[in-house]
């Protein structure tokens, strides 16, 4: 099944608008087994929505439109199909009632511009707005003048405010779409995450044992994200679930514990559950990153079980200070040092009184680097119950980036030594629960 998406605004186009149905559209269909195969975003004038639907008619089973539904004069998207299609609009009585009755609720004279929200081309389904005024539109374009042998083709018109969209799409269209045009065979897809290994590294390490399953119809694809990458296993058919179920056997066992969850689940997220089943604390001494790992670790619910403080100590005063860093270790070897990153994340364990500490001191530049430690450079400190020590890493990259990719690395090495600590019982911290 051929699906296109078109997504109208001059707003996009001008950069003024993020075109997120882009993303949640395709991400909805792709849950629910239908892949988008074609996607455009078009100004709101006549000629590029008219040509954007022609063209899409042409060639896709679905067509789905976002935007211009509304009552306003760049408002096409309704009147341009209909003229499109030939088929002349009628005012619809339930859905002018409907734009009514919005108004009334909320104590507004409606405005008469707002009655073109209640034309409905014919034959086409109205699809209700619960949250605003413009109905979403669907309807079979039959025969379909743009398509060889003039074949069949289903258009859904969505209103653009993404609060409307979204309840419709998941209360109208999806259960439009599984009676009229119902995915073909049963969809399977998976997601792993892995950090620690870069894109191209995990491509090597993958692409010939999974060669034969590719070949097979696995859909087999790889997304790089800061700190990570998402290995994508899917197939599509009745063999659908022992393929991906085989590729996951065959990554799983090629990248180990580089793996750390499947979608949806963050690193923060297994960092906290590790804990927790350890029934270990966690302290963050932080510097660089300037909070952003305790903004993780505090993001996930449940973290107050587990996480007893973090200090962002940016200055050599506030180190000394609050984590005990000595003076002659900053004057020594510089606040960005592998000592300083011990004693940080030595200081903050003892002062919380937590089983676990991050330390983090670097350059997240763009000024401040030297040629021994350039800008990218940072110490990441790891206190254990068994001792303290310290990684260096190089990541280059503009602060924000710098910040999550840091952080990334850390609460990795935190999840490594908290996975290694639950198989050896002697680096347990000492309740640790023993079947973890
Ligand atoms: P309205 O009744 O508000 O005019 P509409 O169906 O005509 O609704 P648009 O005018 O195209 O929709 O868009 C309304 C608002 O919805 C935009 O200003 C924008 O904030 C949001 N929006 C539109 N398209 C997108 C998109 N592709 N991604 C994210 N937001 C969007």
């Amino acid at each position: 099944m051929i699906v296109e998406l078109i997504n109208t605004g001059s707003e996009l186009m001008l950069g003024r608008v993020l075109n997120t149905h882009q993303q949640w559209l395709c991400r909805r269909l792709t849950d629910q087994g239908y892949t988008v195969s074609r996607q455009v975003a078009v100004p709101d004038t006549g000629p590029d929505i008219r040509q954007a639907v022609g063209e899409a008619l042409a060639r896709a089973d679905l067509v789905i439109t976002t935007g211009g539904l509304g009552p306003t004069s760049d408002d096409l998207t309704r009147d341009l199909i209909a003229q499109l299609l030939g088929k002349a609009l009628h005012e619809d009585a339930a859905v002018l009632a409907h734009i009514r009755h919005f108004f009334e609720c909320r104590r507004r004279e409606m405005p008469a511009r707002n009655r073109v929200q209640a034309l409905v081309p014919a034959g086409a389904i109205v699809l209700p707005n619960p949250h605003g005024t413009a109905p979403g539109l669907a309807m079979e374009v039959r025969p379909n003048p743009f398509r060889a042998g003039k074949r069949a083709s289903w258009l859904v018109m969505l209103p653009g405010p993404p609060v409307e969209l979204h309840p419709m799409f998941a209360e109208s269209v999806l259960p439009l779409l599984r009676r009229v045009l119902p995915p073909s065979g049963e969809f399977v897809c998976r997601i792993l995450r892995t950090t620690g290994i870069g894109e191209s590294a995990v491509q090597e390490q993958l692409d010939a044992p999974l060669r034969r399953l590719v070949e097979a119809g696995l859909d087999l694809g790889y997304c790089a994200r800061p700190g990570r990458v998402d290995v994508r296993l899917a197939a599509r058919g009745s063999e659908a679930e022992p393929r991906v179920a085989s590729a996951e056997t065959i990554v799983r066992e090629r990248l180990g514990s580089r793996i750390y969850g499947v979608e949806g689940e963050d690193l923060e997220t297994v960092v906290v559950r590790l804990l927790a089943e350890c029934k270990a604390t966690l302290a963050l001494a932080e510097s660089c990153t300037g909070g952003c790992l305790a903004h993780r670790v505090t993001n996930v619910p449940g973290a107050s079980a587990v996480f007893l403080a973090g200090l962002v100590t940016y200055s050599n005063a506030a180190k000394q200070k609050f984590l005990e860093v000595r003076a002659d270790t900053l004057a020594r070897h510089g606040a960005v040092s592998e000592p300083v990153a011990r004693e940080m994340a030595d200081g903050v364990r003892r002062h919380a009184r937590a089983d676990y500490a991050l330390s983090v001191t670097g350059i997240a530049g763009p000024g401040g680097g030297t040629p021994e430690k350039p800008v990218g450079t940072v110490f990441i400190g790891l206190a254990t119950p068994t001792g303290v020590a310290v990684e260096r890493r190089f990541n280059p990259g503009e602060r924000e980036t710098f910040k999550q990719v840091t952080a990334e690395q850390a609460l990795d090495w935190l999840r490594r030594t908290l996975l290694a600590a639950a198989v050896e019982p002697a680096r347990r911290p000492p309740d640790c629960a023993p079947d973890v």
